[in-house]
């Protein structure tokens, strides 16, 4: 989508501090980040959030969690533990309408705030 911040980023043309990707996703460290590491994973075909996901283009998310697993690994997080948080919905907190999820790590995090 021409006017999508994320989509910009994952072409390139907004720059960003990469973290890993493969064909169908792209990590990145977000750009305000809310805990000592943060970082976002976006499909690269343009999905607004979860409840947009049709039969048609759920091929393009169906991979996040293993990727997600993957990103987590590199980050060196699994061991001490992390969340994986996707906010769906403006009422959720979702700023951003191309699906993403935060991974939140090196630190201690409360819950459920
Ligand atoms: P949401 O609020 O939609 O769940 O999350 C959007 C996230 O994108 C926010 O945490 C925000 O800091 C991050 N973000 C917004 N614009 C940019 C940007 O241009 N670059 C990076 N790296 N992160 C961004
Ligand atoms: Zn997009």
């Amino acid at each position: 989508m021409s006017d999508c911040i994320f989509c910009k980023i994952i072409n390139g043309e907004i720059p960003s501090k990469k973290v890993m990707e493969n064909d169908d996703f792209y990590a990145f460290y977000d750009i305000n980040p809310v805990a000592k590491v943060h970082v976002l994973v976006v499909p690269k075909k343009h999905v607004a959030n979860i409840s947009a996901i049709t039969d048609d283009n759920q091929k393009y998310v169906a991979g996040i969690l293993p990727f997600i697993r993957d990103v987590v690994a590199k980050l060196g997080l699994a061991d001490d533990g992390y969340r994986v948080i996707f906010n769906t919905g403006e009422k959720a907190g979702q700023t951003v309408f191309h699906m993403h999820a935060h991974i939140l790590g090196g630190q201690e995090l409360d819950w459920p705030n």
